[in-house]
C-alpha cells in the first residue's frame, strides 16, 4: 500500500525551501510554500555551488541547468594582496574527474528562477510568517491574518527565522566584527579568469569573487565596521573600496572600477551558535534557520540543499513526524554543525585585523601541501548527504 506524504507547509522560498519542495515534489508530494517577498527580485550578489550541492541538484534532475546557466569554474586560487599565488585548487584534477562535478558559481536569481520554474506548486508571495501558535499540529500565523493548520510545517525562513522561534526561543546570533560588501560587475574579465574563482587574502580584508556569465563577475569583500567610518553615502563607500583595492591582484581592481555605487550592497556578518534541537511536535527548521553560517567556507547554501534532499526523503519514509525529523537531524546536524565550525575558523582567519598575523597566516597556507586541502576537498564531497532516490526506496524504511 501507497502511503501518502502529509501535506506540508514550507515557510521561506530560498534556496532552502524551494529545493525542499522540489525534493518533495520529486517524490510526490504536494507542498505549500509561503514567502515573505512580495516578489522575486534579483539581489546583486552570486554563489558559489560546490561539487556536494552540485551532487544533489544531480539527484532532482537540475545539475545540468544549473551548469549552462552559471559558470562552471576550472579551478580556485588564493592568491595575497601583493598577488602571490597561495594556492592553486584544481577542479577537474580531484572533483571532476572523481564526482562528476566540480564547482559551478551561478547567480542567486537565476539559481532560483530554475528551482521555481521546475516546481509545479506556485509559491504564494507576500506570506510573511509572524508566529508559529503550536507545534502539534503546526498552527502558523501570517501578518495578513491567515492561519495554516498543515500536518508538517518546515522552517526554512533563513538565518533571522520566525518558525526557530517554537524550537529554540531566544537564539541570539553570533556577530563577527566585520562587513560584507558584495556586488555583481558588468566587466570584460581577462581570459585567464573566465573559469576561475578567486580569493585574496589581505590585512584585515578578504575579497574575491567568480564569473557568473559572460561578462558578469560576482565580487566580495569584507571589511572592518569601521571602514567607511559613519558614511552611508554609496559614492563615498565606492570610493573608498576603490582605493583600498587598487593595488589588489586582479581582476579585482578591474571589477572594483567598473561598479556603479548603487551596485553595492552591505551586510553583517553573523552566524547560529550550534542548537540543541532543529525540531518540535511536527515544525522542523532547515537551512539557514537550523545552521546560518558565515559564508567563509563557501557552504550555506550547499548545506541547506543537503538537508533539502535528506529531510524530503525522511518525510516520505518515517510513519510520522517526529520520527521524521530524528532521523533528519541524525544524518544532517553534526555535519552542518561541523561545516560551521570550520566556516566560523575560517572567518576568523580571514577577517584578521594584524597585519604580522595575516602574513604568518599566509606564510602558513602556503606552507600547508596541496595533498591536505585535497583530502579535505574530496571528504568533504564523499560525505554529501545522499539518501536512496525515490527510484529504490521503500516506503516502510
Ligand atoms: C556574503 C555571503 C556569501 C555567501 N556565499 C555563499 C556561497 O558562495 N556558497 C554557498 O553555498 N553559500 C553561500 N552563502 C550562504 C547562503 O547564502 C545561505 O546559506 C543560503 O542562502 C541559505 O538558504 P536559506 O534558504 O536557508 O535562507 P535564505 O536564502 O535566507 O532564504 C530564506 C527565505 O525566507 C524568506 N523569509 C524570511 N523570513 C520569513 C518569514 N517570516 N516568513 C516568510 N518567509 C520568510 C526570505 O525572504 C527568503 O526568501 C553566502 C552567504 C553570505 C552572507
Amino acid at each position: 500500500m501507497t502511503r501518502a506524504i502529509p501535506d506540508v507547509a514550507i515557510v521561506g522560498g530560498g534556496i532552502c525551501g524551494l529545493t525542499t519542495a522540489l525534493a518533495l515534489e520529486r517524490r510526490d508530494g504536494t507542498p505549500t510554500v509561503y514567502e515573505a517577498a512580495s516578489e522575486y527580485r534579483p539581489i546583486g550578489a552570486g554563489l558559489l555551488l560546490q561539487t556536494n550541492a552540485l551532487l544533489v541538484l544531480d539527484r532532482l534532475g537540475i545539475a545540468d541547468r544549473v551548469l549552462t546557466e552559471g559558470v562552471p569554474l576550472r579551478d580556485t586560487v588564493i592568491r595575497s594582496s601583493g598577488g602571490r599565488v597561495l594556492k592553486r585548487f584544481d577542479l577537474n584534477r580531484v572533483e571532476r574527474n572523481r564526482f562528476g562535478y566540480g564547482f559551478v558559481a551561478i547567480h542567486r536569481a537565476e539559481l532560483q528562477q530554475i528551482l521555481i520554474d521546475e516546481l509545479n506548486a506556485e509559491v504564494e508571495t507576500g506570506m510573511v510568517c509572524e508566529a508559529v501558535l503550536d507545534t502539534d499540529p503546526p498552527t502558523v500565523r501570517f501578518a495578513d491574518g491567515t492561519h495554516v493548520h498543515p500536518d508538517v510545517l518546515v522552517g526554512a525562513d533563513g538565518i533571522n527565522s520566525a518558525v526557530r522561534d517554537a524550537i529554540a526561543p531566544d537564539t541570539e546570533l553570533r556577530t563577527l566584527e566585520s562587513v560584507v560588501y558584495r556586488a555583481v560587475a558588468t566587466v570584460d574579465v581577462p581570459e585567464q579568469h573566465r573559469a576561475r574563482g578567486v580569493e585574496v587574502w589581505g590585512d584585515g580584508t578578504y575579497t574575491g569573487g567568480a564569473p557568473i556569465g559572460d561578462d558578469r563577475f560576482y565580487w566580495f569583500a569584507t571589511a572592518p565596521e569601521t571602514f567607511a567610518g559613519d558614511s552611508t553615502d554609496s559614492r563615498e563607500v565606492l570610493s573608498a573600496l576603490r582605493e583600498r583595492y587598487d593595488t589588489f591582484p586582479e581582476p579585482i581592481p578591474s571589477v572594483v572600477e567598473s561598479l556603479d555605487a548603487d551596485d553595492v550592497f552591505v551586510t553583517g556578518l553573523e552566524d547560529v551558535p550550534p542548537l540543541d534541537r532543529w525540531h518540535r511536535g511536527s515544525v522542523v527548521i532547515a537551512g539557514d534557520a537550523a545552521h546560518g553560517m558565515l559564508p567563509f567556507a563557501g557552504q550555506g547554501a550547499a548545506q541547506a540543499i543537503e538537508d533539502a534532499l535528506t529531510l524530503a526523503h525522511a518525510i516520505d519514509t518515517s510513519d510520522d513526524p517526529s520520527a521524521a525529523f530524528e532521523r533528519f537531524e541524525a544524518e544532517r546536524k553534526p555535519r552542518a554543525d561541523r561545516i560551521r565550525s570550520e566556516s566560523r575558523r575560517l572567518g576568523t582567519l580571514g577577517t584578521m585585523q594584524s597585519s604580522v598575523g595575516s602574513q604568518a597566516r599566509n606564510i602558513a597556507v602556503k606552507l600547508l601541501p596541496d595533498a591536505f586541502f585535497r583530502r579535505s576537498r574530496r571528504r568533504r564531497a564523499s560525505r554529501t548527504s545522499l539518501p536512496e532516490s525515490v527510484s529504490d526506496r521503500g516506503r516502510s524504511a
